[in-house]
């Protein structure tokens, strides 16, 4: 099987295999990686690199599964900072001193869907299984930020609320950053009840019937990529600098993890972000 990875492009390295964005790539100073299900040491639901905690699968594998990640895609183990995603949008600024959350060290606080930095050799790490990942960086002021978009996060524009976090914390201009919204579940699957088709109803400012295919039945499709996408032009990103990489989770759950597609039976993907130590001019 040759996954089709549309708009990212597959390494594998080692065994791993993860996905990149050509637009993040380019950079020297920046690592970045979205992970898949091949390389790891998890079995049956959890097959096989599964980096989720505390949905079954033993932490030693899920340790071990990070450890092979790290080396593969080239990050430190001890550099990785998790966020504590719980839908809500509120963005933590992390520092080397935050080093090792999640991993090495407990959660120190409940509610971080977003991490923000301009630290080098800090690796912001957030979770997915469906959810959106937003990817975010100025390559100008060297920031990087990791937002996690779920629905309801992307109903409260959450791509948005991180770069304003970047805007403030590290002096960004929306101007000159660079986005990927990462794999996640498309508008070829995400069929929803019409409380939900009601909250994107709302978000009149971003032409919500184009984000809106009414199904029957009282059933509906919402695009959280279009909608994440058109957040953050809105949040002044320009549109050539924003990479949708239209990869479904749900229609490739052989490679990726779904939750909808694995009623919830599942291991988790993470998305992966640092700037590098050597600041090679
Ligand atoms: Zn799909």
């Amino acid at each position: 099987m040759k996954p089709d990875t549309k708009n990212m492009e597959l390494q594998t390295k080692e065994g791993v295999a993860f996905l990149t964005f050509p637009s993040f790539s380019a950079y020297p100073f920046v690592r970045h990686a979205f992970s898949t299900r091949i390389g790891g040491v998890s079995k049956n639901e959890f097959s096989s690199m599964n980096l989720a905690f505390h949905r079954g699968d033993p932490d030693g594998n899920v340790m071990e599964n990070y450890r092979r990640f790290c080396a593969a895609a080239g990050f430190g183990f001890d550099t990785l900072v998790s966020s504590a995603q719980d839908h809500h949008t509120f963005i933590r600024r992390v520092g080397r001193g935050e080093r090792g959350i999640g991993f090495r060290r407990p959660k120190d606080k409940a509610s971080v869907d977003g991490l923000v930095t301009d630290e080098p050799g800090v690796t912001l790490v957030t979770h997915y299984a469906d959810c959106v990942p937003v990817f975010l960086l100025d390559p100008k002021k060297r920031a990087i930020g990791l937002a996690h978009a779920g629905w309801r996060g992307t109903a409260a524009k959450i791509g948005a609320k991180a770069v304003a976090a970047m805007v403030r914390e590290f002096g960004c201009d929306p101007k000159d950053m660079v986005a990927g919204i990462g794999p996640s579940i498309g508008p070829c699957c995400f069929e929803v009840d019409r409380p939900v088709r009601d909250v994107f109803a709302a978000l009149t400012e971003l032409n919500p019937s184009e984000l809106i295919r009414a199904d029957g039945g009282g059933k509906y499709r919402v695009d959280l990529w279009e909608t994440n996408r058109r957040t953050l032009m809105e949040a002044g990103i320009p549109e050539q600098a924003i990479t949708v990489s239209g990869i479904c989770t749900k229609c490739n759950a052989e490679w990726l993890f779904s939750h909808r597609a694995s009623g919830g039976k599942r291991g988790g993907l993470s998305a992966f972000l640092a700037l590098t130590e050597e600041r090679a001019e």
